[in-house]
């Protein structure tokens, strides 16, 4: 039998012999008096007839909600109604960490940098664009131009950049619509730092070819596809037509909360796929690059150097495959090849 709170008093008569009666259509539980039959809500406070609602109300009748069950990352609401009875998710955005991509804010400047911007930018250049270590890169410095530095220092070099291409991928991406975009591709592969096995998850935009974002972790879990996910949908919306993974449990809450709007298409293999050749194509170049440094040394540089070259992948390198176009380009960011230029030379 129902339990009935011993505060709980008729407010007319001042009886406790009550009925449980449902709920009001705010979702508070209703008592009826056994002794003159009036309804009332206690937990309802008064006046409150154009109160703001506590839930939010029903998406397909426009009633009120009650929370019915409450989850780490949604919370599960159903209509007051019973005929209506619809149970819709809300994400809470709240509790989602965000992804590795999201780098710590980093302040940057020129000081103590010794060699003009002109070498720093293209050794950069060689070692994002040209698959180079860090020791070839210092040897091509010094065939080319005649400067002698070492492969620690064009370490370092590359890695205090990467919050000023960060800056500029964040601005630009942020005016981008890709919401009329008909398929978002998500996907896991790994990487070594320091002997260990780590997961990189990445997302495109498969017409673009843009990498949307990624994130680093070193598991293979629910919480990293969740970060991924959220973090798409918080920057670009929602794909018009399909969200496509691989078979990973990890995807299915994600996605479906996420992109309601979207179709969640699992598959056995990319290969399997007609449109594969947006992950294949980075893929590609991205073992091309990473092969030859066999392995990051730590997770922080890792993690800048990777978001460094998807800013290089998505906003300086022509793909062929897009008419000598960047997928930036091609997803409507506008900047010239001046522009371009100048973002490698004086970024
Ligand atoms: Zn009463
Ligand atoms: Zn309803």
């Amino acid at each position: 039998m129902a339990i009935i709170p011993l505060i709980v008093v008729c407010p007319r008569c001042f009886s406790k012999d009550l009925y449980r009666f449902g709920k009001d259509k705010d979702g508070f539980q209703k008592y009826q008096c056994k002794q003159c039959r009036r309804q009332f809500a206690p937990d309802n406070p008064p006046n409150n007839s154009r109160r703001k609602r506590k839930y939010p109300g029903c998406p397909v009748c426009g009633k009120a909600s009650f929370l019915h069950h409450d989850y780490t990352y949604y919370s599960n609401f159903r209509c007051c109604d019973k005929k209506c009875n619809h149970s819709f998710r809300v994400p809470k955005f709240i509790n989602i960490d965000p992804p590795s991509s999201e780098l710590q804010p980093h302040t940057f400047s020129f000081k103590g940098m010794r060699h003009p911007l002109y070498i720093v930018l293209c050794a950069l250049n060689y070692y994002f664009c040209g698959n180079s270590t860090t020791r070839k890169v210092a040897q091509t410095l010094y065939m080319v131009h005649q400067v002698k530095v070492s492969h620690v220092t064009i370490s370092k070099w590359i890695k205090r950049f990467a919050p000023v291409f960060k800056k500029i991928a964040t601005d630009r991406l942020l005016g981008v619509n890709l919401c009329d975009s008909d398929e978002w591709h998500f996907d896991e592969t790994y990487i070594k730092i320091a002997g260990k096995d780590y997961y990189l998850w990445l997302a495109f935009d498969a017409e673009t070819r843009l990498v949307l974002d990624f994130h680093l972790s070193p598991n293979r879990d629910s919480n990293s596809a969740h970060s991924l996910l959220a973090n798409c949908r918080r920057k670009f919306g929602q794909p018009r037509s399909a969200v496509i993974s691989d078979r990973y449990y990890a995807y299915q809450q994600p996605a479906s909360l996420f992109f309601p709007q979207a179709k969640h298409i699992r598959v056995e293999d990319f290969d399997d796929l007609i449109n594969n050749n947006v992950i294949e194509a980075f893929n590609g170049q991205f073992k091309a690059w990473y092969k030859p440094k066999r392995g990051f040394n730590s997770f922080e540089s890792a993690n800048r150097l990777i978001a460094t070259y998807i800013f290089f992948y998505n906003f300086i390198r022509p793909h062929s495959s897009l008419n000598g176009l960047t997928p930036a380009q091609v997803a409507g960011v506008q900047y010239s090849d001046k522009e371009r230029r100048f973002w490698l030379l004086v970024a």
